[in-house]
């Protein structure tokens, strides 16, 4: 077997895997270098200003990571022995339960639901279906996702947002939203990002996904909420100091790539379009509605593992998500032409597994 050149390589393992364009170097070179524990750094301030108006919040904190910027948000909203509200699917939950019981010391209530949307009647069923005392565990906080990355990026419909909004306004809950990939869904619905927002009481955005930046997370919320959000940052050890030069690479990806990413939501789409005609993926390219396609490879009989492994001697990069769901992620730094190609090799690969299995 030939190995493949890197130039060859379709990387479609994340969004985080994007490289800096020249503009982005560029603003990089022209950031300031203030410090910004000392609230210091002109770009750092411009970043987090343009992000809490861009929702319409009051205030934003830069933060190293969307894990980080999440776990100060429970931290904020919490304090040890709450409850959280959540579903499964969720990055809080999924990818999160060991920093949360370690940092936060919450306990999660965690909802399954068939499509990881998770609606006011669950979250009343989790507050209602026990009888709650003062001296039981009290529930603080509901976590939502959007779009949801478990569920091949689904977008949580607004009207849901709202209608749990509603209820967690007479429960005396707050709502945090894990928006790491929210503009992909602002760019698919044409919903304002203020919009999804105003029914939050805090929110994450990535700006290592799909906008391109090599580096960073924010969290939106209320004055208040971000003072808090300031201490728990430095105490989880995420102060920066001189971070100018990656917020201003943030700053640029928020400026100038925010509106491609209806671009990644078509290529996903495509992608999906190519493989659909093979019935052996599991794929519904109606289903797809933004930058991520889920495969399944229980028909073939393989592991996403050996699926990944084969896709990846063909010169395809994608990631075994569970055991049998291999989740490949659209990015800027895919053409149409390299969707077009990897099609072409994953068709490849199914059919060699078919033409095993007969
Ligand atoms: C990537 C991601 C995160 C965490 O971001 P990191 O910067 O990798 O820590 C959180 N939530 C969701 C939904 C994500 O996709």
């Amino acid at each position: 077997m030939t190995l493949m050149r890197e130039a060859d390589v379709i990387d479609l393992r994340s969004d985080t895997v994007t490289k800096p364009t020249p503009a982005m170097l560029e603003a990089v070179r022209n950031a300031t270098f203030g410090d910004h524990g000392y609230l210091e750094d002109e770009t750092t301030l411009e970043l987090e200003g343009e992000c809490a108006n861009l929702f319409s919040k009051e205030a934003a904190l830069f933060l190293p990571s969307g894990t980080m910027a999440n776990q100060v948000a429970l931290r904020c909203h919490t304090i040890p022995g709450d409850e959280i509200i959540l579903e499964h699917n969720y990055h809080i939950n999924y990818f999160e339960a060991g920093p949360t019981a370690d940092l936060a010391k919450v306990y999660p209530n965690v909802i399954i639901t068939n499509d990881g949307i998770l609606r006011a009647e669950d979250i009343e069923e989790a507050l209602f279906n026990k009888s709650r005392t003062k001296v039981g565990s009290q529930a603080k906080l509901v976590c939502l996702e959007n779009t949801i990355n478990s569920c091949g990026g689904r977008i949580f419909p607004l009207e849901t947002m709202a209608q749990v909004f509603a209820l967690t306004r007479q429960a005396e809950l707050a709502v945090h939203l894990d928006g790491a990939r929210i503009l992909n869904a602002c760019a698919a619905t044409g919903i304002e990002p203020s919009s999804y927002a105003c029914y939050t009481d805090s929110l994450t955005l990535c700006f290592s996904k799909g906008l391109g930046a090599p580096f960073g997370s924010i969290l939106i919320g209320t004055r208040e909420l971000i003072e808090k959000a300031r201490r728990y940052c430095k105490w989880y050890g995420g102060g920066m100091h001189q971070s100018g030069f990656m917020a201003a690479a943030a700053l640029h990806a928020l400026r100038h790539h925010r509106h491609q990413l209806a671009c990644d939501n078509r290529h996903a789409k495509y992608l999906a379009e190519l493989l659909a005609g093979l019935n052996l993926l599991g794929i519904d390219p109606a289903g797809v509605e933004t930058n991520i396609v889920l495969m399944d490879t229980q028909q073939m009989s393989v592991s996403s593992t050996a699926f990944s492994e084969l896709a990846k001697a063909k010169g395809v990069l994608l990631y075994p998500w569970s055991r049998t769901i291999v989740r490949a992620v659209t990015h800027r730094d895919v053409t149409h032409p390299d969707i077009e190609e990897a099609g072409r090799r994953l068709r490849d690969v199914v059919g060699a597994l078919h033409e095993r299995c007969q």
